[in-house]
């Protein structure tokens, strides 16, 4: 409880000297956008902009794609790497 307190105190000690933190642009799913329903596991121009280079799925704080289009873009991908079309790690 105490520490709870201390946490309060130092938010408020800290209003006026660190600069306000922006609010991030609103990121709107590309999918969406596009009204694509299913995500093709063999359309990888596509994907490749949702895996790093190190072949691990964006996460959707990242990438601002919606619930719906993660889950039909993470299936996509995972297809992709049985296919050999993107690697499980690495590059
Ligand atoms: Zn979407």
């Amino acid at each position: 409880m105490d520490n709870k307190k201390a946490n309060i105190n130092a938010e408020s000690d800290d209003k006026g000297k660190r600069p306000m933190r922006r609010a991030p642009k609103r990121k709107v799913c590309a999918f969406c956008v596009e009204k694509i329903e299913a995500i093709d596991y063999k359309d990888l121009t596509k994907m490749r902009r949702y895996v790093t280079e190190k072949g691990k799925i964006v996460p959707r704080r990242t990438s601002g794609v919606c619930a719906h289009h993660q889950r039909e873009l993470a299936t996509a991908i995972k297809r992709a790497r049985i296919m050999g079309l993107l690697p499980f790690k690495g590059e």
